[in-house]
């Protein structure tokens, strides 16, 4: 069992040492059982293609299973802004990984990293990097996780800010939630795994959380895409899940008496804000 940090099956055992935010405490969490079976969603490979990319470290091309967009049909929002698809949970193909030198990142990131960030990649990822081989057709759970641990050793050695590496912290924490939803609840270990799967979700949460506190204090707007009050209610909505109630009190506050909030942030926090209650209210019995 390792923990969530251990980046040694990647061969970058190095990038273990030291704090992800270099300030908070870092949770030591296993990680799940490899022999943990997924229900394969069917029809996922027919919702998938194969998107070229160069890498800008390694200047090489690949290609990554990307999602076809309109294939993809919005089910829900979840509170802290989880988008679940139907039929592909879309985040497992949300890290863009170069299969060459090990160079990875949200997608949203992986095309400007700054040259001083090449260098810190080339010199702690790539010269240790250890290939892998991700699904032919798909990408299972498993290899989310070790694309998106990659993303975040990747954001370790590049020297990300705050909100970069929280936000993989958050989706991570979705791809733990995910995989839950498709573990076989026949298999005699079904509740040992969702157990242990819950408490990984919990901390790459409360890492999440931690991350973006700082980047809210260091960093402008828009944050990995979001505007000041989206980010103020996904704060809310961390501070919620980890259990920190008066910092989702808070950070409601603030989302309600903002001037720029969009009536549609402000009904999520409105909502949020009656769990908050309820919640604090079931504490006191
Ligand atoms: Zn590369």
């Amino acid at each position: 069992m390792a923990d969530i940090f251990d980046f040694r099956s990647l061969g970058l055992g190095d990038l273990a040492q030291g704090d992800l935010f270099a300030e908070p405490e870092k949770p030591q969490v296993k990680r799940a059982a490899p022999e943990i079976k997924e229900v394969v969603q069917l029809g996922e490979k027919d919702v998938l293609f194969d998107k070229s990319y160069t890498c800008p470290v390694c200047g090489e091309d690949f290609k990554n299973k990307t999602v076809r967009t309109g294939k993809n049909r919005l089910l829900r929002i979840e509170r802290d802004l989880r988008q679940v698809y139907t039929p592909v949970d879309q985040v497992k193909y949300d890290v863009v990984a170069c299969p060459h030198c090990g160079y990875a990142a949200l997608g949203r990131f992986f095309d400007s990293p700054t040259r001083m960030q090449i260098e810190g990649v080339r010199t702690q990822i790539c010269i240790n990097y250890r290939p892998q081989k991700w699904g032919e057709e798909y990408y299972t759970y498993e290899d989310a996780k070790l694309r998106f641990q990659l993303a975040l050793a990747n954001a370790k050695a590049k020297m990300a800010k705050s909100s970069e590496k929280a936000y993989i912290c958050l989706k991570l924490a979705w791809i733990m939630r995910g995989e839950r939803d498709v573990l076989d609840k026949e298999a005699p270990d079904y509740e040992e795994a969702k157990r242990e799967n819950e408490q990984i979700e919990l901390a790459f949460l409360k890492n999440a959380f931690e991350g973006f506190v700082l980047a809210r204090q260091k960093e402008g707007y828009p944050m990995c895409g979001m505007d000041e009050p989206t980010t103020d209610y996904l704060l809310a909505a961390l501070a919620f899940e980890v259990g920190d109630y008066q910092t989702a009190s808070k950070m409601v506050s603030t989302v309600l008496l903002s001037h720029s909030a969009s009536s549609h942030i402000k009904d999520k926090t409105r909502d949020l804000k009656e769990e908050i209650v309820a919640a604090v209210k079931a504490m006191a019995k």
